[in-house]
């Protein structure tokens, strides 16, 4: 049995020779790997989420709302408190994570004969799924100092015409926010191109010194904005995404997605989750400051930092930053390589764990000099 490996099987070529997402998920006391909130949610909220489970289940012999009505009611709700754009019930789409969302999309307006592009390094998840759903993938380019280089991003997309354009702000793994004139001028780009769907990954916009992008929709029927609870939300054992566009977007994802694909268990926990948004931004707040700390106390030990609007931090410059991750791992401090020579990322954790961080690269620091 155990001789039997992935590429014996008849797989899709596409899949041959390939690694699964695989962020390690080691035992340490300090996990500052996946951009996680460390907060755990607060208690009242804890009971709340039984609660509604708890009625939840008494109809678990049924299938669930298979259209999600209420949650993405709140969901829309939530979008335009904290916007100020208005969307409603039929703008808004909810998955299992932002991921699905992202599969659901590229199911749609992606597959195979067709291709989508993002501007690396990025979410590597954007080139993972476009493989999964057998949607070629386009590495645009991106500048030195980590910012998308606008003219160089036009240029890819009028070469390669696209099907699909990600632009994710906050960037993941720099952190980097995407001004709005250059989301705009890329989404001009992929119209006059093809034209294009144009898919802006917020998923730590409420990190962001910046505003959301919501209101870039207004006449735009071939933006997405997707979004998650498994940050600011605190939730990402949740699995809860969602995405918010012109409805005609919302019908056309409904042709992909299995059917009932959202538990009522998840439903009625999310919907529990929002009813406590106020208290979960605070932590958001906090953990903004928090980062703002990182990024000032990493500079201060000499470290290059790239700007972040999110609740991460790259940081470098290492001559081998997987032999640098492996030390900082030896003082009990779990970051994350990306790969991206020379550098490095940290989550944003509790002042505790930040200090222990900031202590593990200070010495790391010491130890180099
Ligand atoms: N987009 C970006 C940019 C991310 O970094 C992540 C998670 N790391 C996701 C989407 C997916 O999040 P989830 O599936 O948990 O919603």
């Amino acid at each position: 049995m155990s001789d039997v490996r992935i590429d014996d099987l008849p797989v899709r070529d596409e899949l041959r020779g390939k690694s699964p997402y695989g962020a390690p998920q080691l035992d340490v006391p300090v996990r500052l790997n996946t951009n996680e909130n460390p907060y755990p949610l607060p208690e009242p909220l804890v009971e709340r989420i039984a609660e509604r489970v708890r009625e939840a289940a008494r109809n678990l012999n049924r299938y669930p709302d298979r259209d999600a009505v209420e949650l993405r009611t709140q969901l829309a709700k939530y979008l335009t408190d904290t916007s100020g754009y208005e969307v409603g019930l039929a703008n808004v789409w909810a998955a299992n994570g932002s991921n699905e969302v992202i599969q659901q999309l590229l199911q749609t307006f992606g597959g195979p004969g067709r291709t989508a592009i993002g501007f690396e390094p990025s979410y590597s998840m954007h080139a993972l799924i476009s493989r999964g759903t057998g949607t070629g993938w386009i590495s645009g380019p991106r500048g030195e100092d980590f910012t998308i280089d606008l003219a160089a991003a036009e240029k890819a997309i009028a070469e390669n015409r696209p099907d699909v354009v990600f632009v994710t702000t906050p960037n993941n793994p720099t952190g980097n926010a995407v001004p709005p004139e250059t989301v705009l001028a890329l989404y001009e780009a992929a119209q006059a191109a093809k034209p294009s769907m144009v898919v802006v990954d917020e998923a730590y916009i409420e990190f962001s010194h910046g505003d959301s992008l919501l209101p870039l929709l207004e006449g735009r029927p071939n933006l997405v904005v997707s979004r998650t609870m498994s940050k600011a939300f605190g939730a990402a054992g949740l699995r809860l995404g969602y995405l918010a566009a012109h409805p005609a977007v919302v019908d056309a994802v409904q042709l992909v997605r299995l059917p009932y694909h959202l538990s009522a268990v998840t439903q009625a926990t999310a919907l529990a989750a929002l009813e406590h948004t106020d208290t979960l931004l605070k932590y958001v707040e906090q953990l903004k400051s928090e980062r703002d700390r990182l990024v000032s106390e990493l500079r201060a030990a000499g470290y290059e930092v790239v700007e972040s609007d999110a609740n991460f931090v790259q940081f470098g410059r290492f001559e081998d930053a997987h032999t640098a991750w492996q030390k900082i791992l030896d003082r009990g401090v779990l970051v994350r390589d990306n790969g991206i020579p020379g550098w490095l990322r940290v989550s944003a954790g509790t002042p505790e764990e930040n200090d222990a961080f900031l202590d593990a690269v200070r010495a790391l620091k010491k130890e180099q000099t």
